[in-house]
């Protein structure tokens, strides 16, 4: 990023992010003298979706009314009218009250009713303001589960052991829905779940539920669906089967559990290591160790130090944005230095793009090849107009709970256009607002995405930076680092930053590298 000493003022206020209170700030920061840039700008949160809160009605269960207008014109059949209406009445109760009330159970408004009945929350499937209706009915827990019988007769406890223990254990608490068919039903609730049984049942008691694709499998199945055969950007399915890698090693699930992406974990970390079978070599003899394809795709995984990123998630920053936000916003939590909240970055003459344009089609890139990766990542930004300072864009990492923050930018220094090369900025030791394993992360993954982008670009690596006054950075609470992707005061380097395949190679390198940063090598 470069500061060409404007004053533009720019006020920008708080804005919402989706759910979240995010509050962006705002602008731009100063550098003096130093030519890096955190820059800033905007950046379209398609975060994390939270959770959503319940708008179930409490619609009463129950009774109708029988209407007991008799005309009693005729004295002589009043006993036996009357014993007829309390006939009806106690058929009528008997039918309609377990309906609504299973209503109320699961919250399914029942196929193609016609009434405008919204689902039922029954007050005793409330926990803290929570509504766990569709997963929860107080009289089948009791009733059915062994554990939460001892609670009937008490709504309040029954709930806050489901949702405290209940969940994690896999509880069943209502008919129309099983945590464990859910799971096995939904192979990308598993990619972004994992073993995390709290959040199916709030998945499917918030949007699941809506969808006929989720409904039909929140019971009945028996059997996990699909499990993941893909490591990274590596198909394993010929030489991999989940069922018969377990049934063959069971050991792996009393070590890693039945999670899919665990196990398949285990077999490229273990298995091909170790020469295990995959699948049944008897049927497809490409599973055989012996085979070419098993070599094949052994060594695949090693020479490219692949890693699959299902579960990590990144938060891709795109620095600055169109406009810069000149006003100011502290450096760090409860700091009294003042930075500019984000600048409009860097211009090149020879690329003939702004520094925030070639930020963000690096970051797209990268974000797409991380996705081709397995992981999952959020960005700060995905257009040009936005107003997010760099205390914003690190407070969309915080809110993604991302374990990784990585800011995209390009250099420029005025003094000399020969410098050229690939650096990163990242907290140094004593950094007083970061943990000293945030630090450490940071300045790891600063070298190592250094080190990929220059072997994917054949770039001069440059002494990474490590400093305390990175508004971003400070903010954050995961290891973040800024890459410094080249000079767009160099002629060469900043024409090449200009190019889409150039752009690729960048991407391709920072995701070995971020690889690399969660490989743990
Ligand atoms: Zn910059």
């Amino acid at each position: 990023m470069m500061m060409q000493g404007k004053h533009i003022r720019e006020r920008t206020s708080g804005k919402e992010h989706r759910g979240r209170n995010i509050r962006e700030g705002t602008s731009g920061k100063e550098h003096q003298g130093r030519n890096i840039g955190e820059g800033t700008s905007g950046k379209e949160h398609q975060g994390k979706i939270s959770g959503e809160e319940h708008q179930g009605k409490n619609i009463r269960e129950g009774t109708s009314g029988m209407n007991m207008k008799t005309e009693r014109k005729e004295r002589t059949y009043m006993k036996q009218i009357r014993h007829l209406l309390s006939f009806i009445c106690v058929l009528t109760c008997a039918l309609l009250l377990p309906h609504s009330l299973t209503l109320a159970a699961t919250g399914k408004t029942d196929g193609g009713n016609g009434t405008a009945q919204e689902p039922v929350a029954a007050a005793t499937a409330v926990y803290k303001g929570v509504d766990y209706s569709r997963v929860y009915d107080y009289d089948f827990y009791t009733t059915h589960n062994s554990v939460a019988k001892r609670y009937a007769g008490k709504p309040e406890k029954a709930i806050a052991y489901f949702v405290k223990y209940g969940m994690d254990k896999q509880h069943q608490a209502c008919a129309g829905f099983d945590v464990v068919s859910y799971r096995f039903g939904c192979p990308k609730l598993r990619k972004q779940f994992g073993t995390d049984y709290k959040k199916y049942y709030l998945h499917y008691q918030q949007t699941g539920y809506k969808k006929a694709y989720y409904r039909k499998r929140a019971t009945g199945i028996t059997s996990m669906q699909e499990p993941v055969t893909r490591y990274g950007k590596i198909e394993l399915g010929a030489i991999y089967d989940y069922f018969y890698y377990i049934s063959k090693y069971p050991f792996v699930v009393s070590k890693v559990g039945d999670d899919d992406t665990a196990v398949l974990r285990n077999f490229v970390e273990k298995g091909l290591e170790r020469g295990r079978t995959g699948k049944d070599p008897g049927k497809y003899k490409e599973a055989d160790p012996s085979s070419k394809t098993y070599a094949k795709l052994k060594k695949e995984i090693t020479k490219t130090n692949a890693y699959d990123g299902t579960g990590i998630v990144v938060c891709i920053d795109p620095g600055h944005q169109k406009q810069g936000d000149y006003s100011k916003e502290p450096v760090g939590p409860g700091s009294g230095i003042y930075k500019t909240k984000v600048t409009s970055g860097a211009y090149g003459r020879w690329s003939g793009k702004n520094e925030y344009e070639i930020n963000l089609e690096v970051s797209k890139k990268l974000r797409d090849e991380l996705i081709a990766r397995g992981y999952t990542v959020v960005m700060t930004r995905t257009k040009h107009k936005v107003k997010l300072s760099n205390i914003d864009r690190a407070k969309i990492a915080n809110a993604a709970n991302a374990d990784i923050f990585v800011r995209i930018h390009a250099n420029h220094i005025s003094e000399s256009s020969q410098v050229h090369g690939v650096l990163c900025y990242a907290a140094a030791k004593n950094n007083p607002y970061l943990s000293k394993k945030v630090i450490k992360g940071g300045q790891r993954l600063a070298t190592l995405l250094r080190d990929a982008q220059a072997a994917a670009t054949g770039q001069r690596k440059l002494d990474n930076m490590y400093e305390n006054d990175m508004t971003g950075i400070n903010w954050a609470k995961m290891p973040t680092c800024i890459v410094e992707m080249g000079f767009m005061s160099n002629p060469t380097e900043d024409a090449r930053l200009g190019r889409d395949r150039y752009q690729t190679k960048i991407a391709n390198g920072l995701a070995n590298g971020i690889d690399r940063y969660f490989k743990g090598a």
